[in-house]
């Protein structure tokens, strides 16, 4: 593993100095981030993808103005295919510091655990050293346990059958949980699919189109909506326009709007996939040990569909903020308060 860890081609490429944020020295009424024991307090944000992680670590940042977040979700990592990996857009960060996202260049490997782990283990140290909060924030389960345990064992897949979870931490971690449930989160899904095309995701996913490439599953080229439109792509190969550079074809021929579907269909398969086996991990981790709070935000996600469903007279936005607000940011709120005055 430390062949492959020195030989990767894959470039973690830190921001660059000027893009670094300056650092403020907090003062003598710091709360504590760190416990008796001299260990790094970390607040760590799970959930299975789309039930709004990114959003609460947002939310909280402004009860607690020191914090900074590193990603950890494998597919955000890497730099490209914001929109297809629903990489949070820069004004929805409010100004808060993001590590580790978009800061690996994807040449022909996947980023390694280890690497993981040692990005993060030193952006977290980083952050603490200077007085401000870490929050951990995304779905990759394997890169956390990587990244938390005490002792990280590159050839052991921690979730298989044979395998344990290690209760032993190098961090003092509070873990906050977002769940909703399965019957509304997996309408939410393929409704916020739906979304992402609407927003570009078809056009994106044309200009990363590489007809050499198609087949190969490594790196960013894993992520939900690269194999499953490249199947499109071959069919209806994207063109270059004069005015907009490569883009999709949306001719209305019958056929083509046929493999389109089936695209749309594989990639919300694959996403509710992808959730069910995120939330088998998380429990998983919780029969192991892990001390989870779980925040229920099936309200707030029934509340936001019935908004989108209707007119805005008959369902106003507000609704849906108030419950989240009330169900899953301020409880969370009380809890990394508590955690960081114990
Ligand atoms: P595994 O051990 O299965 O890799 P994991 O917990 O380490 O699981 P996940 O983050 O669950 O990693 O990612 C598994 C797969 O899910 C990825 O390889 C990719 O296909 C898809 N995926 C994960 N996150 C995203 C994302 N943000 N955008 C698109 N696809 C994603």
């Amino acid at each position: 593993s430390s062949f492959h860890s020195l030989h990767s081609p894959v470039f973690y490429r830190p921001l660059p100095l000027h893009r670094r944020p300056r650092w403020p020295r907090m003062g003598s009424s710091t709360p504590h981030h760190r416990n008796n024991q001299n260990k790094t307090k970390l607040i760590v944000i799970m959930g299975a993808t789309g039930t709004g992680k990114s959003r609460l670590s947002i939310d909280l940042s402004t009860h607690f103005p020191h914090s900074q977040i590193i990603n950890s979700d494998k597919m955000q990592l890497y730099n490209g295919l914001d929109i297809t990996t629903n990489k949070i857009p820069l004004p929805e960060r409010k100004g808060v510091q993001h590590f580790l996202l978009g800061e690996f260049d994807s040449i022909d490997a996947d980023v390694a655990p280890s690497q993981f782990r040692s990005a993060a283990g030193s952006t977290i140290a980083d952050i603490a050293s200077r007085g401000n909060l870490p929050l951990l924030v995304g779905g990759s389960n394997t890169f956390i346990h990587a990244l938390l345990v005490e002792n990280c064992d590159p050839q052991v897949d921690v979730f298989a059958e044979s395998s344990s979870v290690s209760r032993a931490l190098r961090y003092e971690c509070c873990f906050l949980w977002v769940d909703v449930a399965w019957s509304v989160l997996s309408e939410y899904l393929c409704i916020r699919v739906d979304e992402m095309l609407d927003s570009g995701m078809l056009e994106e996913l044309a200009q990363f189109y590489d007809p050499t490439k198609a087949g190969v599953m490594v790196g960013l080229r894993k992520a939900i909506g690269v194999p499953e439109f490249d199947a499109y792509f071959r069919k209806y190969p994207p063109w270059e326009s004069p005015e907009n550079g490569v883009v999709p074809n949306k001719d209305c021929d019958p056929s083509r709007r046929e493999a389109y579907e089936e695209a749309l269909r594989e990639i919300k398969d694959n996403t509710c996939r992808l959730a069910k086996r995120q939330i088998g991990k998380i429990l998983r981790l919780r029969e192991g040990g892990w001390d989870f709070t779980r925040f229920d935000a099936t309200a707030t996600f029934q509340a936001l569909m019935k908004k989108k469903q209707s007119s805005a007279v008959a369902a106003p936005e507000l609704e849906w903020r108030e419950i989240w607000e009330r169900e899953v940011v301020e409880p969370s709120v009380k809890i990394v308060k508590r955690f960081l005055e114990e």
